[in-house]
């Protein structure tokens, strides 16, 4: 199957399935499991932070950094496109009666400052508290510059406010800018990471924060009904992910620009090949051509696209390059 729905439908690599097969677990509620706590305190060093938790998913990551950052009654700023607003189930209100303020993200996935500034409540019994801006980096494929993370921590501090990052995809952001994580990561007091996106873990999401928020983390993650047992078979993989899988992202992203500009050579598609800068393509189609049929077509040459306007698709390590080549042959004879 060539899978272009996500960098989540990737498979386990032998060095993983080994590596979950022998790994050492112990009760990780009781804190005893010795390859949960290894992973946690080698996440949490690399990443440049005090304390790191293993989670389930990238939803619930998210959900435990804003119910440890605000309380009831308080507000995070966030784009009005952030995953923790539009994806997540509206979890923080729901489950953490946080009130979410969205602002429109520009073209390039930043918020402007100005804007932010302007939504910044006053203290008053009106207002909910504006305690914390919540960026995202990659935000739909597209790189937050280190300038711009370096300008939001500024801002930040001259409001009182903390600074978190979506960073499901930061691995992405951080290939794509040629830099180490930390240069990313310096700039927040809270950051996120999906293990299970385009590193190919099979399960699991990072906090990463100091300790006295971790600690909160923790302490959500148990009341949420998501404190884990030998959790260790998990972070065994999750491990492998984020020593081995790193380097390779930059793979992901040659394919993802050759596809963008092959999409461009078939009539009815087009690629702003401008805004590939990472693992993900958004391809305009012509709206003549009937996608659930086309995707059928596809499928039955074991290829699998999401019908959409954009379509978007997804490069990930199991997808290679001449994966891309069979898929562009195969969409033009789809298209005949
Ligand atoms: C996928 C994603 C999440 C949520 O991760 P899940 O593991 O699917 O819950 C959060 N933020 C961003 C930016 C994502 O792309």
């Amino acid at each position: 199957m060539i899978d272009f729905r996500s960098d989540t439908v990737t498979r386990p690599t032998q060095a993983m399935r080994d590596a979950m097969a022998n790994a050492l677990v112990g009760d990780d509620v009781y804190g005893d499991d010795p390859t949960v706590n290894d992973l946690e305190q080698w996440a949490a060093e690399r990443h440049g932070f005090e304390s790191a938790l293993f989670c389930s998913s990238g939803t619930q990551a998210n959900l435990l950094s804003l119910m440890a950052h605000c309380e009831r009654g308080d507000e995070y700023l966030c784009g009005q496109q952030a995953h923790n607003y539009m994806f997540e189930g509206g979890g923080a209100a729901v489950l953490g009666s946080i009130q979410p303020q969205p602002i429109e993200n520009e073209k390039d996935g930043t918020i402007p400052f100005t804007k932010l500034a302007a939504a910044i409540k006053p203290d008053d019994a009106h207002f909910a508290r504006t305690r914390l801006l919540s960026l995202e980096n990659t935000i739909n494929g597209k790189v937050l510059p280190l300038s711009y993370m370096a300008q939001a921590r500024e801002f930040v501090n001259q409001h009182n406010l903390k600074l978190h990052l979506d960073g499901a995809r930061v691995y992405n952001a951080a290939v794509a800018l040629g830099v180490d994580i930390k240069e990313i990561s310096q700039y927040f007091d809270s950051m996120t990471v999906c293990l299970s996106k385009g590193l190919g873990a099979p399960i699991g999401s990072l906090v990463l924060g100091d300790k006295a928020f971790i600690s909160r983390v923790r302490r959500w993650r148990k009341v949420l009904g998501g404190g884990m047992r030998q959790a260790g078979i998990l972070a065994a993989a999750a491990k492998i992910a984020l020593t081995e899988h790193v380097d390779r992202l930059a793979d992901d992203h040659t394919n993802a620009k050759t596809l963008a500009e092959g999409l461009n050579r078939v009539p009815g598609f087009k690629v702003n090949t401008d805004v590939v800068q990472t693992n993900i393509v958004f391809a305009k189609v012509d709206p003549t051509i009937d996608q659930p049929a086309l995707a059928a077509k596809l499928k039955e040459k074991d290829i699998i696209i999401t019908p959409g306007n954009p379509m978007r698709l997804v490069t990930h390590i199991d997808i290679s390059g001449d994966d891309i080549d069979t898929f562009l042959k195969e969409l033009d004879i789809a298209l005949a």
